[in-house]
């Protein structure tokens, strides 16, 4: 193995210090008229922090952490902090690895259940939406999103833009188009049949194991990079009910089958018990919901490794949207029949310990909210500590991106947030960040934004 002489590698694993230096090449050249190479930015030292250690729920006190480029260079308790360093005194603060939501619709806003908006929406809309709820998401100290489920690939734009420091807003993983069946949860029902075009792969609709294997390598071509199916009804759809399964075991299989062949895993909307089993038994890599486990399926989860994101807001949201009249009468049915199941699902998961990582639904409700949650997960049963873990380390295995996100490690991005409060006795101080960085860029200090140009921002957090 090569000697390691450039300081920017150290803590790089062989395969990532070769494609940094490729990135060097191709992004140098742009970047040589006037802008500063983000990896030859000057480096930030974070002092004073006291870093919450997520995987064993205890403070590391006193602690600097080196910031170069995108990366965590260094942390520990005596480092020496460089001449050219810019400094961040985050003393009296906690500092915790930048949060992970896995069930985002960024491009959407709350709409009740009623999809006639679409209809009214140029192409281009949902984007522009999206960046609006990219930047009140990564404000609110979320710095990776799985986002689950968009149309006309707005999320594939959205995180373009983002990677290019067009707007802020925090690393997007994009599902594009989710996959389902004709008249299922992803389709849009209730139009008259000459109103639009029947939809098909390009817009997720599938069924059979041939075409939803189409259908993946079709959203895979344009931009996805996780695949999103709805492997039951939903709430906030028309024509379908909530629980009854929606793909049958081949038709999982198949596109589980394809999404691994280019090393893609699978989210799995599902609410309904068969629906569950069914999608766990494909080889989903996460159940979203999940809102009415039972014994056996929680065994099936915890054999296989299945993650379940719970996404407690959207239950929240949509049970209060039944009760107030926001959602349409069908939806409204819909959110009060699987009320009852949904909390108790949650209970008996994390009683049994099932892997389970941090998702909200954001989108059913005001994005930016997100750290809600945590309270959610707490007065379910969790420890903060579980549940802060949820939404960092295990989100970050869930990615299948341990190496590179859900903790303050060196060689890890250094996505940092910073609250005043202490976490672990009040999940609620989640809340309210003070201080954000995504890849070694701060945009929040002091609670207040920050203006970061896109050639601040560069190009160097490409998920
Ligand atoms: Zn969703």
């Amino acid at each position: 193995m090569p000697r390691v002489t450039d300081p920017r590698d150290a803590g790089m694993s062989e395969p990532r210090r070769r494609a940094r230096r490729i990135g060097a090449l191709i992004v140098g050249p742009l970047l040589a008229a006037g802008a500063l190479s983000a990896q030859d930015a000057p480096p930030v030292a974070i002092t004073g922090a006291r870093i919450l250690d997520v995987a064993t729920g205890t403070y590391l006190e006193g602690r600097t952490i080196l910031v170069r480029g995108d990366r965590i260079e260094a942390v520990g308790p005596d480092l020496d902090v460089p001449a050219d360093a810019t400094v961040e005194d985050l003393s009296g603060h906690v500092v915790l690895p930048g949060l992970l939501d896995m069930h985002t619709h960024l491009t959407s806003d709350p709409s009740g259940g009623s999809s006639d908006h679409r209809m009214h929406e140029w192409p281009g809309f949902a984007a522009i939406v999206g960046a609006k709820n990219a930047r009140l998401t990564l404000m609110a100290g979320f710095t990776t999103v799985r986002n689950v489920g968009a149309g006309e690939f707005a999320d594939v734009a959205l995180k373009q833009a983002i990677e290019r420091g067009i707007v802020p807003g925090p690393r997007v993983f994009a599902a594009a188009h989710s996959l389902g069946i004709t008249g299922g949860h992803c389709d849009d029902n209730g139009f008259r049949p000459d109103l639009f075009a029947e939809p098909g792969i390009e817009r997720g609709i599938a069924n059979g194991p041939d075409e939803v294997a189409a259908a993946v390598r079709y959203q895979l071509k344009y931009g996805a990079d996780v695949i999103k199916i709805c492997a039951t009804g939903g709430v906030l759809s028309a024509g379908d009910a909530v629980g009854v399964p929606q793909y049958s075991l081949e038709e999982i299989r198949s596109i589980v089958e394809t999404a691994a062949m280019a090393e893609k895993k699978v989210a799995a909307h599902a609410h309904g018990t068969e629906g569950i089993k069914t999608a766990v038994r494909a080889g989903v890599a996460s159940i979203e919901h999940g809102s009415i486990l039972d014994d056996e399926a929680i065994a099936l989860m915890k054999e296989r490794g299945t993650y379940l994101v719970p996404t407690m807001m959207a239950f929240d949201a949509v049970v209060r949207g039944a009760r107030s009249g926001f959602l349409t009468p069908f939806s409204a049915r819909k959110a009060l029949e699987i009320a009852p199941f949904f909390e108790n699902s949650i209970r008996m998961a994390i009683a049994a310990d099932v892997n389970i990582a941090f998702g909200t639904d954001a989108g059913v409700f005001p994005h930016g909210t997100n750290a809600d949650e945590f309270r959610l997960l707490v007065e379910a049963g969790m420890t903060p500590t579980r549940a802060i873990r949820a939404a960092t380390l295990d989100a970050a295995e869930l990615l299948g991106r341990s190496e590179d996100l859900g903790s303050v490690e060196e060689g890890k991005y250094a996505d940092l947030v910073a609250v005043t409060g202490d976490p672990l006795a009040n999940v609620e101080t989640l809340k309210d960040v003070s201080f954000v960085m995504k890849a070694g860029v701060v945009y929040k200090r002091v609670g207040q934004p920050v203006e970061v140009t896109p050639a601040q921002a560069g190009r160097r957090d490409v998920s």
